[in-house]
């Protein structure tokens, strides 16, 4: 049934942006669509708020004006400039505004309608506070974690689980109280303060390895909270656009889980990643020596190769290299061998960065294999070149259980006849843990930036 007291225009206006989302959701599914999938959603979104503005009416329009001027003055330098390798941290910062924006919404709105205000909507602004405020500060974390500005480890320390849990208890519990005392206000900053340490715990104690499940995961939880909101304030639109960002990003996180091999549940109440011993931190190959070699060495081993696989990686991004890789692969093919590119789902740093920066490079989608389909093909090749992968690669994943990549599903590069590793250092990858691949006798490291060493190894195959 329609409500009367929103304009028909705006329930219609409502339809579209809607079926924008839905659309958006559709589009962005698949490498080809993924662009118009962008722009229906900005449209949806665009859609949104003209509807609403039609439909409320505005008494400080100048405030309103203001905010524009300022988000947008902040925001397209912003989507403009960033570099594709910290849209994750990006990603993560939208996160953090969306849910405080919900959750300051929520918060004025109980302060509005207390202490005549029903269990219901108080029962659901409690939930969708404790979400937003929680999400605002795992985002944040999750943020600083990307961007490097904390270290990426997991923070563990003994009964971190009880710690963790007792804050959300407690949120919960003032949840619980001000659904019976609707007019006990001084519960609700109590409520929203262990929601925001819940948040700042379960984040802080996850690491860097399962940022990006993390991640879609609290974009899960501002979908909620938004959906939440809109129940209160009986807006269809943000029901929808919540659910449907909710209900995605569970999705995404739970897709992502089983890539990486991960317990959903642990990711859910931040209790991954934190296997890492004193043992794992430790250079467990202290003490050996790795084997250097030049371009010219890698110019006559693939002379002689039959079929070759790269292996892309977060290096690759930081490099640029992606437009020098597919120039060194055409003329390797050119020579009559088989070229491939591996792809592992959580290499770079969001989901899909490598299917990005490949297609941006026009590499045909035919040759990009994804990990299940060409693990059983690395002991048939001849040479794998590493370009600035590491975790993805690392044989520890399936060996060492004291490693905190124990578990996650890797691209069977060792198997190869030859794996050729570019990267500028021994430094280790994201997770921080060293990779035993480099020491391996059928191992050729070529220490450079990426895109150095390829145009260099590019003229020499000349
Ligand atoms: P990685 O393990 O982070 O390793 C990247 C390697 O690239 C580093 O060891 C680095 O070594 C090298 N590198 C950096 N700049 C380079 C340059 N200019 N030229 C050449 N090499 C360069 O990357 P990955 O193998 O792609 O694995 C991704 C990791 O990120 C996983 O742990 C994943 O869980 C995590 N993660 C993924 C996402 C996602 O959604 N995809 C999001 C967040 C986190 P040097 O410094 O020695 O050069």
């Amino acid at each position: 049934m329609s409500d009367p007291t929103i304009p028909l225009i705006t329930q219609a206006l409502y339809v579209v942006a809607i079926s924008f989302f839905i659309f958006s959701l559709k589009g962005m599914s698949g490498v080809h669509t993924s662009r118009y999938g962008n722009w229906s959603g900005a449209a949806g979104m665009v859609t949104a708020i003209i509807a609403t503005l039609l439909a409320y009416q505005i008494h400080r329009t100048d405030l309103l004006i203001i905010a524009l001027v300022i988000g947008v003055a902040i925001g397209s330098p912003i989507a403009l400039k960033v570099p594709m390798t910290a849209v994750p941290q990006r990603t993560a910062m939208s996160h953090a505004f969306g849910s405080l924006a919900v959750a300051l919404v929520g918060t004025s709105e109980f302060y509005q309608r207390t202490p005549n205000i029903d269990t219901a909507p108080t029962l659901i602004l409690s939930g969708e506070m404790i979400l937003g405020y929680l999400t605002f500060t795992g985002s944040c974390i999750a943020f600083a974690k990307l961007q490097g500005i904390i270290p990426g480890k997991p923070l563990v320390y003994p009964g971190r689980t009880v710690v963790s849990l007792s804050s959300l208890g407690l949120a919960v519990g003032f949840a619980i109280y001000l659904v019976i005392f609707p007019s006990s206000e001084y519960a609700l900053p109590l409520m929203t303060a262990f929601a925001l340490l819940f948040g700042f715990l379960l984040v802080i104690a996850i690491g860097g390895a399962d940022m990006p499940t993390v991640i879609a995961i609290l974009n899960s939880y501002a979908g909620l909270s938004a959906a939440a909101l809109g129940f209160v304030l009986d807006n269809r639109v943000l029901i929808v656009a919540g659910a449907l960002d909710g209900s995605s990003g569970l999705v995404l996180g739970l897709i992502m889980s089983q890539a990486m091999n991960r317990s959903f549940l642990n990711v859910l109440f931040g209790g991954v990643g934190s296997k890492v011993t004193a043992a794992a931190e430790v250079s467990a190959q202290a003490g050996r020596s790795v084997a250097s070699y030049t371009v010219e060495d890698i110019a006559t081993i693939l002379k002689d190769a039959r079929t070759v696989v790269f292996v892309p990686g977060y290096g690759m991004a930081v490099a640029q290299a992606q437009h020098v890789v597919k120039e060194l692969a055409d003329i390797v093919q050119a020579q009559g061998v088989d070229v491939k590119y591996a792809i592992h789902p959580v290499a770079g740093r969001m989901p899909g960065h490598m299917n990005v920066l490949l297609a941006e490079a026009q590499v045909p989608y035919e040759q990009l294999w994804e990990m299940d389909r060409i693990n059983s093909l690395f002991p048939e090749t001849d040479v794998a070149i590493v370009v600035g992968a590491n975790d993805v690669t690392n044989p520890a994943a399936r060996t060492r259980t004291d490693s905190p990549l124990y578990g996650m599903p890797i691209l069977n590069v060792d198997k190869a006849k030859t794996v050729v590793f570019i990267k500028r250092s021994m430094s280790p990858g994201f997770s921080g843990v060293d990779n035993e691949l480099f020491y391996l006798p059928n191992t050729m490291m070529v220490f450079g930036d990426a895109k150095k060493v390829l145009t260099d190894l590019l003229a020499a195959m000349k």
